[in-house]
């Protein structure tokens, strides 16, 4: 106790007297580094390598008389101060300031924050930078708190093509008070300390700058902050996307190593069944030939190829670890049956398979679909989900133990502790996100002696050569066609104003004997809050609109059999129209339902969108999906919206805009990884620390892969790195990582 005391107080007293690194630098002090350490900008690279933005260009400004082509677009208008008016007796407090430029028209900055600071800012004749989104107020131009506002004096006097550096804000930088202005002074004092040479010293191994004629990294760092030519900016970007993209692979490539060094040895399975059950020429023979001939479709030639991949991992044919291979495939492209004979190969060759669900409701799903493909078969396939009486789960349990039991299905518990298996060969985990690599360490921990073969099957699928190179830990299978007669799902977007419209039309699917989902977004955040709006809008639903139809409630706050009690409902047709909050649950399989109606609709993430959209049109029959943004979103002309409303309403309308214009998984999958960048995309466990400041991933896939290549061909001849070519690079890997990495052993 005393102990801890001591401990607290000592760390008390080092914060207080802590030196920053960067408080010897010009212009910045002990107050400031300690705001930037703060905002995770602790040292001279760090803030050389918090890159811009984008840039201001001088000559893209525009006139003020120009602006109404500009609508809701940021641009850069110049102009003085004609004058300052500040309401402080409104609530809120409200700053406008009007300013005037060559073209002789106007254009008023207003402020609601900030507005009494702001009001002592400028005055008469100030000659102002204005970086804002343009919109009009009675026909007035005004850019509601502009994203950027700088005094020009002569000092500072734009000159033609200056590029001026705008960088990214966060909230611990902006709390601190530190502004674009401030940081390109701090920048520039960077750029000129004697720190500068180390913090940006070369990384790379000369014989690749060489070959890919890349600018050294003291100069691109220049360039990119203060560029002296576009030219040289693109240099400068293309350098500093190469070296994050080659650090990038090199982490993945490393991972690679230390995995296959530190691998046990896989079980070598005996695939013939599998291999004569695609070729399906001569009379069935195996059980795995038996089912493939029962099934009601003929596979896709996709299908064949992805289980012509799992085959060799399974026998171990390349290597002789065990596999870990992601399968990846748009919505409705049966990955299921794919993974269902998979888990066939293990079981003819007497061992057992665990599927897992990310959810209860989803592990029932694919128990039935797999107990009906399987059926007349003898292959035993059990269930285990929570709210199963204890009885009933105790006998499952043996039943796994004893070796009984052939397949099992489950959520991610089936590879807890007290879930015993007698010879477990395939483990198969639906949607990579919850089964990272601590699992599957987990996995490999349990079963030491025997690991099993690990399949991971993802519905957010990204381009076959994409996927190879981001995922370099893992292997990858696509299946990148769809079984054939699927028909296209038409989607639009209703406004919510006019959504009365659309209740008729759901009637009209109804009376066709068509089925009807409606979902409200759950954000983890706020689930009880979501909860209330989606039983809020059963009961206008159930009570108001459709009195006469059969109207079904599903969301996460209701018991687990009640769940099961009205998806099971919905299946059956006992119900017409479901309203539903959580998107996984939806995870099934209706093939009468043709009509998914999403409100709020850009509040989901694009995968899920897509995700939902994928719940109908599973049957031949036409289907639909109609897109309702939030109200908030509904177009208007409102002198209240600012600059950062305007933007979010942008990006917000912009994924319902890709959603309408492609049904194609790959490319909604690449346009939300251009969206939301990788580490959003992936999730932590998949991105672990991919940070691409000036990178793209799906626009630089070409560096991407320049880049994988180098990194393989460097790693195969000096996997140390310890050549002297390559000291610098793993010096600078070693810095960037924490954890013991294989570099280091050794
Ligand atoms: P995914 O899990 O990839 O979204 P599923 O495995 O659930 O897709 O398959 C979607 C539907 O398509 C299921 O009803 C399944 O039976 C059916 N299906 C699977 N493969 C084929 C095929 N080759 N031809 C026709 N239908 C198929
Ligand atoms: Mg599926």
């Amino acid at each position: 106790m005393g102990k801890k005391a001591l401990t607290v107080k000592e760390e008390v007293k080092t914060s207080s007297e802590k030196e920053y690194p960067l408080q010897w630098i010009k212009g910045i002090g002990p107050k400031r580094a300690e705001a930037l350490a703060k905002a995770g900008l602790a040292s001279a690279e760090d803030i050389l390598m918090h890159f811009p933005r984008r840039y201001i260009d001088a000559r893209t400004l525009v006139a003020i008389a120009d602006l109404h082509d500009h609508l809701w677009r940021s641009v850069a208008v110049r102009g003085s101060v004609v004058e300052v008016k500040h309401h402080q007796y409104r609530r809120p407090h409200r700053t406008e300031i009007t300013i005037r430029d060559k073209s002789g028209s106007t254009l008023k900055m207003v402020y609601f924050a900030y507005a009494d600071y702001v009001a002592k800012q400028y005055e008469r004749d100030d000659d102002l930078l204005v970086i804002g989104y343009v919109g009009f107020f009675r026909g007035e131009a005004q850019i509601v708190h502009p994203e950027l506002v700088e005094k020009l004096t002569e000092g500072t006097e734009l000159s033609e093509g200056r590029m001026l550096p705008v960088y990214p804000m966060n909230e611990a930088l902006r709390s601190a008070g530190i502004n674009q202005t401030q940081l390109r002074k701090i920048l520039t004092h960077i750029l000129d300390s004697s720190e500068f040479a180390t913090a940006a010293e070369e990384n790379l191994p000369a014989s690749l700058l060489k070959e890919h004629h890349l600018i050294d990294r003291q100069r691109a760092a220049r360039e990119l902050h203060f560029p002296s030519s576009p030219e040289l900016l693109h240099q400068a970007r293309e350098r500093m996307k190469y070296e994050e993209l080659f650090f990038l692979q090199l982490r993945y490539g490393v991972e690679r190593l230390r995995r296959v060094a530190l691998a046990h040895p896989g079980i070598k399975f005996d695939i013939t069944p599998l291999t004569k059950a695609l070729e399906a020429s001569t009379e069935p023979e195996s059980l795995t030939e038996r089912v493939r001939a029962s099934l009601p479709f003929t596979l896709t030639k996709a299908q064949r190829q992805v289980l012509a991949e799992i085959a060799g991992d399974m026998a171990k044919i390349k290597s002789h670890i065990p596999m870990h291979r992601l399968l990846q495939g748009d919505v409705g492209s049966g990955k299921t049956v794919v993974a269902m004979l998979a888990m066939l190969v293990a079981v003819e060759n007497g061992y057992q398979c665990a599927l897992m669900a990310p959810t209860e409701v989803l592990a029932k799903q694919h128990f039935t679909t797999i107990t009906t493909l399987l059926k007349g078969h003898p292959v035993d396939v059990s269930l285990l989900i929570g709210g199963q009486a204890k009885k009933l789960r105790t006998e499952i349990l043996a039943d796994l133990r004893s070796g009984r039991t052939n397949i099992i299905v489950g959520t991610h518990a089936l590879i807890e502790d007290n879930v015993q298996f007698d010879k477990l060969g395939l483990v198969v985990a639906d949607e990579q996100h919850k089964f990272g690599v601590a699992q599957r360490k987990a996995l490999l921990d349990k079963y030491e002696k025997e690991p099993p073969d690990v399949l991971v099957m993802s519905a957010t699928p990204i381009p076959r050569t994409l996927a190879m190179t981001l995922y370099q830990d893992l292997d990858v299978s696509t299946i990148d066609e769809l079984p054939s007669g699927r028909k296209q799902i038409k989607t639009r977007t209703i406004f919510p104003k006019d959504q009365r419209a659309l209740f008729k039309e759901v009637r009209d699917v109804v009376g066709r004997g068509e089925q009807v989902y409606i979902v409200y977004p759950q954000l983890e955040k706020s689930a009880s809050a979501d909860v209330k709006t989606a039983v809020a809008a059963y009961e206008v639903f159930a009570e108001k609109i459709y009195p006469d139809l059969r109207v079904g409630l599903v969301h996460g706050k209701l018991p687990s059999d009640e769940k099961h009690e009205v998806m099971r409902k919905f299946r059956q047709h006992e119900l017409d129209i479901l309203v539903a909050t959580i998107v996984i649950e939806v995870g099934i399989d209706v093939p009468n339902a043709t009509m998914m109606i999403i409100a709020n609709a850009e509040r989901f993430g694009l995968a899920q969108l897509h995700q939902l959209r994928g719940r109908v049109g599973r049957g031949g029959k036409q289907s639909e999906c109609v897109l309702i943004p939030s109200a908030k979103l509904e177009p208007k002309e409102d002198a209240t919206v600012s600059s950062e409303d305007l933007a979010a309403r942008e990006v917000a309308l912009e994924k319902l805009r890709v959603m309408e214009s492609t049904t194609d998984g790959f490319e909604i999958s690449k346009a939300d990884l251009a969206m939301r960048g990788p580490g959003d995309f992936l999730g932590t466990q998949q991105s672990g620390s991919i940070k691409l400041m000036v990178a793209d991933i799906v626009a630089d896939e070409a560096i991407l892969q320049a880049a994988a290549e180098d990194v393989k061909t460097v790693l195969s001849k000096d996997p140390q790195l310890r050549n002297p070519e390559h000291m610098q690079t793993r010096q600078a890997f070693l810095q960037s990582t924490q954890e013991d990495s294989y570099l280091g052993v050794a």
